[in-house]
């Protein structure tokens, strides 16, 4: 695990570009962040650099051979294969084209488009998406709900739980979501029927890019796995609860999930992270230690990210009346129990061949404290305790044109904030 500051992390640099150099931009010249979007009708790897996108597919000529061409794709698969350090060239590379000072400023401006005018894609092709269920809090009150004497299954404490989710249906931010209908059962009811889902959520996590590949049948020590990650952006793993309830057992989520996962376009580096690494939460006194291979001094010193997260819901009448989202709740990524290392160290323990371009989920990040529960499920309690909105609405579960809106970002003394940009997704009605 290396974690390397330098002079691209500087609190003290700033960019031509004006919009970059405010403090509560997401995007100054320390973050970077990589995604992909349309330029015409062909698709461009690009830089959110403040209010701009450095496009820098048309701007290639301006970096080394080996990024150059992989860059010149039009997908951040190739350069993704090319593990951390290329990533870290065009990361240095783009600071020195984008510093207030830069030399080449004649030569980078005509490649910055407006980013709010901009298409953006998938920053990938994703060859397979795996989401995880890390964070202790939200398994403990799934659990509860369901299992009130023992809402912590023996294995969570030991085993990194995930599921393989489904590729094809992950789409960026901004994309609408409909309405999914499936099989329910109510308690009451003999046999189940067949319509639109009643108890639709979003669950707040964090996606994971997968850098380099490990070969099938080889795994992947934890000592480096920290490298086998690429950057990280803000993900919408949508569930509708009722379909969830009657079809999870006893192999879990299916077409709960797979009608829609969001991911916000900009992938957030490794590198740009390296101030915000820090410990996880502490496990409780008498939790078990991890097997050694899911332990490392490393891991355990700095395994985890210093990303708060939040969730902020817009009905359609707070959009009529002009009114901002609604803040419903705030965490922190700190509050999972594994770490991204030690997931995707986890996941190629029996020889799975992890690919670049893979997306790592980390399941709902939700903390201990009631207002950092990352689900609706888990805010509404089941929908027992339904939350107000600004606009006095009350919501159990997502209404259809409820717009939800995924946050995050980093700050420390010392450095400057980075954020992640949004995740956003309008839920419409069942077809
Ligand atoms: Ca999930």
């Amino acid at each position: 695990m290396t974690i390397e500051l330098d002079f691209t992390h500087d609190p003290s640099r700033r960019s031509f570009v004006d919009a970059a150099n405010d403090p509560t931009s997401d995007f100054p010249i320390q973050n970077l962040p990589l995604g992909v979007f349309l330029r015409g009708v062909e698709r461009h790897v690009g830089i959110a650099i403040g209010d701009r996108i450095f496009d820098v597919t048309a701007a290639a000529g301006l970096f080394d051979g080996p990024v150059a061409t992989a860059v010149s794709t039009g997908s951040l698969n190739a350069f993704m294969a090319m593990g951390r350090p290329a990533a870290r060239a065009l990361r240095q590379r783009a600071s020195e084209l984008l510093v207030r000072e830069s030399e080449l400023r004649s030569q980078v401006e005509p490649h910055l488009v407006s980013r709010h005018d901009a298409t953006m894609l998938l920053p990938a092709t994703i060859g397979d998406y795996t989401d995880f269920y890390a964070s202790v809090h939200h398994a403990t009150n799934v659990g509860s709900m369901f299992r009130p004497d023992a809402p912590l299954l023996p294995n969570y404490k030991w085993v990194p739980i995930g599921y393989h989710g489904r590729a094809s249906s992950i789409v960026p931010s901004g994309t609408p979501i409909r309405r999914p209908s499936g099989q329910t059962k109510e308690e009451q009811r003999p046999a189940p029927q067949f319509g639109p889902s009643k108890r639709l959520d979003y669950e707040l996590e964090v996606g994971c890019f997968v850098a380099g590949r490990n070969a099938l049948g080889e795994t992947l020590p934890i000592d480096d796995a920290d490298d086998r990650i690429f950057g990280l952006c803000l993900l919408n793993d949508w569930s509708a609860r009722d379909i969830q309830a009657w079809e999870y057992q006893p192999l879990g989520p299916f077409l709960a999930k797979n009608f829609a996962t969001s991911v916000s376009p900009w992938v957030v580096t490794l590198d740009a992270l390296a101030p915000f690494r820090a410990p996880l939460a502490p496990r409780a006194e008498g939790d078990p230690q991890p097997l050694p291979y899911l332990d490392a001094a490393g891991d355990r010193a700095a395994g985890g990210f210093d990303v708060t997260l939040e969730v902020a819901i817009c009905s359609r009448r707070m959009r009529e009346s002009d009114m901002p989202p609604w803040v419903v709740s705030r965490g922190s990524l700190l509050d999972v129990y594994w770490s991204f290392a030690q997931m995707l160290a986890h996941h190629a323990s029996g020889g799975c061949n992890l690919e670049p371009g893979d997306l790592i989920g980390s399941g709902t990040v939700s903390g201990a404290a009631k207002d950092s529960r990352g689900c609706m499920l888990e805010l509404t309690w089941r929908g027992s305790e339904p939350i107000s909105l600004l606009s006095g609405e009350q919501r159990r579960f997502l209404e259809d044109f409820d717009e939800v809106i995924l946050r995050g970002w980093c700050e420390r003394e010392g450095y400057a904030r980075i954020g992640f940009g949004e995740c956003v997704g309008e839920v419409l009605p069942a077809t």
